[in-house]
């Protein structure tokens, strides 16, 4: 079986507010698996990784008798492995109207920027080229997993499920069921039935097109004013039929004020938002909720007592103007939370927009009352990013982490120095982002962040975290099979 053992600094998360940082570390990884993780500390010395592979590893006491079928990856000075980031919300139909949004909040948005564009993806070569761009884009950024929205056309959405497998991001592919008069004429499914049937041949083609499991469908009512009531039901029978299979579901909840009320109005039967999905068994520990930011007390506890998981997505709530959640809150209630981009309600596929979003957001609900205790520190932020995700998408103890027996999904992200010299070509070159051979070994760009090389890893992470882009991701792994690399 052939191993690469990948050496260098990595970090990861260990709990909420716990980044575990490793300097001298080695992870062995074989078919796409860490199979064990060294932190060797004082006894590495740089001198170490210029032996032969076997005679190196052998020093650290890993018995290989196979040296062909090694492979080592030193990784460079001033970069580090860290978890692939996780997408929990994120429209690939919606990719082209990015920023597009002017004063609009999310009723209006969606009737004058997304509709329309959704239903033009019905045209299959549009469709492939704007799902094509967007995976690649969030993949360029380091997103490993991504749970995506497609369009109401099961043909539109089975090429996107074409496009995530042949990229080789790990992703969710959901058909949007919405059959509601609300709906307009133009884009709708004629039917629950309809609906239903459609939703069904969207995950049993995925199921069919990639037998790994890496991309996999998901059940996706819209949202409630997007669906009748059979269809709710419906759908809510069909995630019950796929709980063997660990089949999830996606939809958003108590996005904007006014939608709240709508709410109200179309299902007086019901006691709550939270309560419509939940009578047609739609709250499940499979369940993802997008946004939840303006619900009750009642609702939390409905949410948290079904086990769903939430994503938060504060770049597109600032810009739709829907409010902000109040995380602090849905974590101490023990409620699963995730990041999600909602692109395009979010403008930028970059998670780490959402991260750094989540972290200013967090200091306006402080501000706003509800108290210091409230902001979301780097060490939170880049927890959400991963393992927050993670637990959201049912891949806990999969993804997210770097521990013996996950998946290697990992990115490399470079923190490159500014040079000493700053009348050099280097700097130069690092100023212009180009491509540099460095002792012909690595490639290296400049982003737009500037390390000056006194930083703490902890400092540096904090500058990733809020100026980094997708210039600092240099590789990109899924599955243990590199998919980006710059
Ligand atoms: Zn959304």
């Amino acid at each position: 079986m052939s191993k690469t053992y990948y050496i260098g600094t990595f970090i990861h998360s260990l709990t909420l507010t716990t980044l575990e940082i490793v300097e001298h570390g080695i992870i062995c990884v074989s078919n796409g698996i860490i199979r064990s993780i060294q932190r060797m500390g004082e006894d590495y010395s740089e001198s170490d990784s210029t032996l032969p592979p076997s005679a190196f590893l052998q020093k650290l006491g890993h018995d290989n008798n196979n040296a062909q079928q090694l492979t080592i990856r030193i990784i460079p000075k001033n970069h580090f492995l860290f978890p692939g980031l996780i997408d929990t919300h994120i429209h690939a139909s919606q990719y082209p109207n990015l920023g597009i949004f002017g004063k609009t909040t999310l009723l209006e948005w969606l009737n004058k920027y997304t509709f329309p564009l959704e239903a033009s993806l019905t045209d299959p070569a549009k469709a492939k080229r704007v799902y094509r761009q967007c995976v690649q884009r969030s993949l360029r950024n380091g997103t490993t997993t991504a749970a995506y929205y497609a369009t109401q056309s099961a043909r539109s959405t089975n090429i996107l499920t074409d496009v995530l497998i042949d990229l080789g991001q790990r992703g969710f592919v959901g058909r949007c069921a919405m059959d509601s008069d609300l709906q307009p004429k133009w884009y709708r499914d004629e039917s629950p039935k309809a609906a239903k049937d459609d939703t069904s041949a969207c995950v049993g083609y995925c199921k069919e097109a990639d037998q790994s499991g890496r991309v996999r469908g998901i059940i996706t009512p819209r949202f409630a004013p997007s669906c009748s009531r059979d269809t709710l039901s419906n759908l809510g029978r069909l995630l019950a039929d796929g709980e063997q299979d660990g089949l999830l579901c996606q939809t958003h909840i108590s996005e904007n004020k006014n939608e709240v009320e709508l709410v109200k109005q179309l299902f007086p039967e019901c006691s709550s938002y939270a309560h419509v999905y939940d009578v047609h068994n739609l709250l499940t520990p499979r369940t993802v909720l997008a946004h939840a930011i303006h619900l009750t007390e009642d609702e939390i506890a409905l949410i948290k007592s079904r086990e769903c998981g939430v994503s938060h997505c504060p770049t597109s709530n600032m810009a739709l103007g829907s409010g902000s959640l109040w995380v602090r809150h849905l974590l101490d209630e023990g409620v699963k939370v995730g990041l999600g981009t909602d692109v395009s309600g979010g403008y930028d596929v970059n998670v780490l927009e959402a991260a750094r979003m989540a972290c200013l957001v967090s200091r306006g609900v402080a501000e706003g009352g509800k108290g210091e205790r409230s902001k979301i520190s780097v060490e939170e932020a880049l927890w959400l990013a991963t393992r927050g995700g993670a637990e959201v998408l049912g891949l806990g103890g999969k993804v997210g982490g770097l521990e013996v027996g996950m998946v290697w999904d990992v990115i490399l992200v470079g923190a490159d120095e500014v040079p000493v010299d700053q009348d050099g070509e280097e700097a130069e070159k690092m100023l212009n982002g180009v491509h540099h051979d460095h002792d012909g070994k690595q490639t290296k760009i400049g982003g737009k962040v500037d390390f000056f090389g006194w930083e703490t890893w902890e400092e540096k992470l904090a500058k990733w975290l809020f100026s980094g882009d997708d210039r600092n991701i240099r590789a990109v792994w899924v599955g243990g099979e590199l998919v980006c690399r710059k």
